[in-house]
């Protein structure tokens, strides 16, 4: 158990839309920020005596908040501390929860450590990461992740997992599934290897390098980031598509059986990727393209991105009940056109159940 310290001070009705990247939702009932492992433990005593649920927001980038906001106590991990430590042939970097994502990117790449360069721009913080195992490019953080070190919300205990505990697999772990709302993350513990060349395993990113020398990590980033600007993945206060969770379904992973039927069924090439054990991954966009549905695509205040037609966004003003429609009919066009389900990548927060999207209703 983890000492208690001061309780750190609670507000109370705090806009939750100004702490995601949608825009969208009501307020939490109460937010709070904490720095220590004794000051979580401090909140969450205080809403264990008021009967409160915890909600653990990082970034705000991968969360879909109610319009009714949420009846329980947020906190935000706010520590940023990262620290180097030489292991081995490689480095340990061990990452507070509240440190910036893209950040902790930077500063690997500066030192020449590899493993996390193709997962530029991605927003948020570090906290976030280990838990939909997040991935571009070929790289996920699972393959660096050496422990994840957490704080159970119902008890206050501290506990270090491993990665092989965590479960993880594409786009999941088990902070998604069996212990969803149980655990908050409070460090990420990388392995990272020395390195001088970057990781180029996905065409978009070997179109912009000539053969010959591999590029190196920086000049991987760089593109990654190029990349991203382009398609609007990347925070820019400027562009008209910021308003988003990034992609807001996950490539659907099916049997390989499955693929050989859709593939008698569909015109022209489908893009399938193999995601091991016998499985195949589709390409989420292409399947919504093919559904009928078009980049720029409005719905009211919502609509997808014009430059991505997996990002969802709030074109401006938009509610959480407007998103949740325009998901739940891009959902269905695409079970319609090719019996696939597909499943929502933000988080929740707020609504009755916990995916609005799990009938296909509106939550
Ligand atoms: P894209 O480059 O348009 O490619 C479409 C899909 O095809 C991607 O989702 C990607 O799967 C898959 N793909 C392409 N080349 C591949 C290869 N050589 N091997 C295996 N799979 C391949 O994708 P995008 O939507 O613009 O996204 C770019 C990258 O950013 C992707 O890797 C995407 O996953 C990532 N991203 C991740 C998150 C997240 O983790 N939350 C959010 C947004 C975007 P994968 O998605 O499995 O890579």
């Amino acid at each position: 158990m983890v000492g208690t310290d001061k309780l750190p001070p609670i507000e109370e009705n705090v806009p939750l839309s100004e702490l995601t990247t949608l825009g969208v939702g009501g307020p939490a009932c109460y937010l709070a920020c904490c720095r220590t492992g004794g000051e979580l433990a401090a909140l969450l005593a205080w809403a264990r005596e008021r009967d409160l649920e915890v909600f653990i927001l990082g970034g705000g980038s991968n969360v879909l908040v109610s319009d009714a906001g949420f009846d329980g106590l947020v906190v935000q991990l706010i520590d940023e501390t990262v620290e180097f430590v030489e292991q081995g042939e490689g480095v340990l970097v061990r990452a507070a929860a509240g440190a910036d994502w893209d950040g902790l990117v930077a500063r690997a790449v500066a030192v020449g450590l590899g493993g996390i360069e193709c997962l530029s721009g991605i927003p948020g913080r570090v906290g976030a990461a280990p838990i939909q195992n997040v991935g571009a490019y070929g790289q996920e953080v699972s393959q660096t992740i050496e422990g994840v070190e957490v704080v159970e919300l119902e008890t206050g205990e501290s506990q270090r997992l491993t990665a092989a505990e965590c479960g993880f697999d594409y786009r999941y772990s088990h902070f998604k599934g069996r212990w969803r709302g149980r655990y908050a993350v409070t460090r990420v513990d990388f392995l990272l290897s020395l390195a001088t060349a970057g990781a180029v395993k996905y065409s978009d990113l070997a179109r912009r390098f000539a053969a010959g020398s591999p590029p190196t990590l920086r000049q991987v980033r760089d593109a990654v980031l190029e990349i991203r600007r382009a398609k609007s993945m990347i925070l820019d206060a400027d562009d008209p598509n910021r308003r988003s969770a990034g992609s807001f379904f996950v490539n659907p992973v099916v049997t390989a059986a499955r693929v050989e039927e859709l593939r008698q069924s569909v015109q022209g090439s489908m893009p399938a990727f193999p995601a091991g054990r016998g499985r195949v991954k589709l390409s989420a966009a292409w399947l919504i393209e093919q559904a009928g549905f078009r980049r720029g695509l409005r719905r009211g205040r919502a609509g997808l991105s014009s430059r991505h037609v997996l990002a969802l966004i709030n074109r401006g003003g938009a509610t959480a009940r407007e998103l949740v429609a325009l998901a739940a009919e891009v959902q269905a066009g695409v079970e319609q056109t090719f019996g696939i389900r597909l499943r929502p990548e933000p988080v929740f927060l707020g609504f009755a159940g916990d995916d609005p999207l799990a009938d296909g209703g509106i939550g």
